[in-house]
Parts: structure tokens; sequence; C-alpha cells
């Protein structure tokens, strides 16, 4: 009989797939009780995790687990070789957030454009209209660079098209010939990319080759007051070199879901910058990305205990061959 442990709360949808599920047993944070993770996973033949580090220590207490699944696509909290070396798949959801990402990303430029936290506060503080020249701008017109064209950078794409944006693209992982398919530029010197853009988007994940991507050189080759949207990973971004454009004015603005520390447990000096908006790490939280995060993990744990894998959901698809060869 699979039993399966759900590490951190998911949404009531995705546990009531467990639970409905003939056969499975579901440990889950209402019946853990205090219980250490490592303890709790004694037994289980699959995980899920939301913000759970899950790493080498944590898996030598899992004697018979087979998969995880990471409940959201950034996976910087697992430690994929390790699970790959025990022989356990990693999965994750697809295509659950990547709307609710992208329209979180639009948000914050379009919050920026028009001055949106700064006007508002002023309006509640009895300020009626900013006297003098307005600050605030169209972005139709305007120039954005989408780094990285995966699942949320493609729909960031379309919807700046939408609003009569130029688009470029810059991803030297996807052909040229398919960006340009889509309807976008390509470019494949990120730096010419990021002279000519005024709005400069993220949507990289967070690896060896990727952490601190956004430096001091990036951020000196950005287009004098342009702005920089990072829905993606804090860890992309050197935060003190982000502090220091923003503080001279090079980067006019910055709108920001992730810290390179998360949960901020102080303030730390990027969120205090009157040029800066913040959120919580909520870019994939709507109601329907986490009900659609939820659900998908759960078919995706029940269904590879079934014997019916998703590949297009398995990270370490090498795990999946090797099961296969014994
Ligand atoms: P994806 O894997 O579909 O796309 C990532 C794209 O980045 C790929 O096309 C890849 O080729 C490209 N890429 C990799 N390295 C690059 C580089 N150096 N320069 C340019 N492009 C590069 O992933 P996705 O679903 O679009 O998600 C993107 C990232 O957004 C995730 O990895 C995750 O870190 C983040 N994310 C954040 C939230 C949130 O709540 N804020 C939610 C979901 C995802």
């Amino acid at each position: 009989m699979p039993h399966i442990v759900v590490a951190d709360p998911i949404h009531p949808d995705g546990m009531e797939r467990l639970f409905s599920t003939p056969g499975v047993t579901v440990d889950h944070p209402g019946t853990a009780a205090g219980r250490p993770l490592a303890e709790r996973l004694r037994g289980a033949d699959g995980l899920i995790v939301r913000g759970t580090v899950v790493d080498d220590a944590l898996l030598a207490h899992a004697d018979r687990l087979r998969v995880v699944c990471r409940h959201g696509v950034g996976y910087d909290l697992v430690d994929v070789p390790a699970l790959t070396a025990r022989g356990i798949a990693l999965m994750i959801t697809p295509e659950a957030n990547a709307a609710s990402v992208a329209e979180h990303a639009l948000m914050l430029m379009l919050s920026l454009a028009r001055r949106v936290v700064p006007v508002s506060t002023g309006v509640r503080r009895g300020e009626w209209r900013v006297k003098g020249e307005s600050p605030t701008f169209d972005v139709a017109g305007r120039t954005v660079l989408v780094i990285g064209f995966g699942r949320i950078g493609t729909r960031v794409s379309r919807l700046c098209a939408a609003f009569g944006m130029r688009v470029l693209v810059h991803d030297p992982y996807i052909p040229a010939g398919t960006i340009r398919g889509a309807g976008f530029e390509a470019v494949v010197e990120r730096d010419a990319g990021l002279a000519a853009a005024d709005i400069v988007t993220v949507h990289v994940p967070s690896n060896d080759r990727t952490r601190k991507m956004v430096n001091e050189s990036f951020l000196a080759a950005m287009k004098p007051g342009a702005i920089l949207l990072n829905t993606a990973r804090g860890t992309l971004v050197d935060e003190p070199a982000l502090v220091a454009a923003l503080t001279s004015g090079h980067v006019a603005a910055a709108g920001v879901d992730v810290l390179t520390v998360e949960p901020m447990v102080e303030p730390v000096p990027l969120v205090g910058l009157d040029n800066v908006i913040v959120t919580p790490h909520v870019a994939a939280s709507t109601a329907q990305g986490l009900q659609r995060m939820a659900v998908h993990s759960a078919a995706n744990v029940l269904d590879f205990l079934d014997g019916k894998v998703d590949r297009d959901a398995v990270i370490n698809t090498e795990v999946l061959a090797a099961s296969r060869n014994k």
C-alpha cells in the first residue's frame, strides 16, 4: 500500500485527491504532531514538498522513497544528484503556475510604470494628484528584454506584445528561429539586449550557472533609467549591486517577488528603497495557482507510484531509464 508524505501545507483539493485514492495512506502536516520529517519519511513511497529543503541528510532516512514532487517548478532547494544517486525521481508541476507568475510580472511592470504604490499611499494621506510633471509612462512603445524563454518567459513575452511593447528575448538554449517564429526578436548577445531595453524581466532557473547573474556588469550594461523585474529567484541577483544601481539611479526602479534570503526575517536594504516594489514570493500563489500546483503534485506522485509516469514533469529522467534496466 503506497504511503505518501506531504511535508508542507498544500491546497485542500490536492489533499482530497490523495485521500480519495483507494489503498493510499497519507501523512500530512495535520497529522504529523510535531514529528520531524526525517522520522515521517520512514516507510514513505512518495513525498510532496513546497518550501522544505531536501538534502542528503534527510534522504538518509528514506528507506523506500521512489518519488519526490516539488509543488511548483523551481527546485533549487532539492539536492537533485542526491536523489538521483538513490534512484529517486524528482518531479515538478510544470504548467501549474506559469500563467500566475507571468501575470505577476506584468503587475509589477505596470505598477512601477504608473507609480501605483506611492500614488495610492499619497491619496490615503489626503493628497489628490501629484503636482507638476507626472513621472509615469505608457508601456506601449517601450522595449522589454525577456531573459529566459521557458513556460513563464513565453507567456510574459505574449502579454508584453499585447500591451504594444517591442519584445526582445534572450535565451541561449532556445534556437533564435523558435523565438522569431513566436513573433519576438531574438537577442544573442545579452548585453546588446540590456542596452536596448527599457524594462528587463528575468525568468531563468537559479543554478550554478545563473546564480548572481544580475551582478555589477549586468546592471552596468542596462540602459540608464531602465527597470528590472525579478519574479524568478532572489539568488539570481547580487543584491548589494542592485541596491547600488537603484541608489545611483542608473536602474530607475525594480519590482521583485523574491529575495536572496527567504523568508525575510528583518528588512534588507533592497526593500527599504522607495523605487522598489517587493512582494513576498507570492507570484505563483493565486487561488488558481495554489490549487493547480497541489492537484498536479498529488496526481504526479499517485501516477508515478501507479507506473504511469508523466516524463515531462520528471527532472532527473536518468532515474527512469535506470529503473527500466533493472
Ligand atoms: P522553464 O524551465 O520553463 O524556463 C526557464 C528558461 O530559462 C529556459 O528556456 C532556459 O533555456 C532559460 N535559461 C536558462 N539559463 C539561462 C540563461 N543563463 N540566460 C537566459 N535564459 C536561460 O522555467 P519556468 O517555469 O519558466 O520558470 C522560470 C523560473 O521562475 C523558475 O526556475 C523559478 O525559479 C521561477 N519561478 C518563480 C515563481 C514565484 O513564485 N516567484 C514561481 C514559479 C517559478
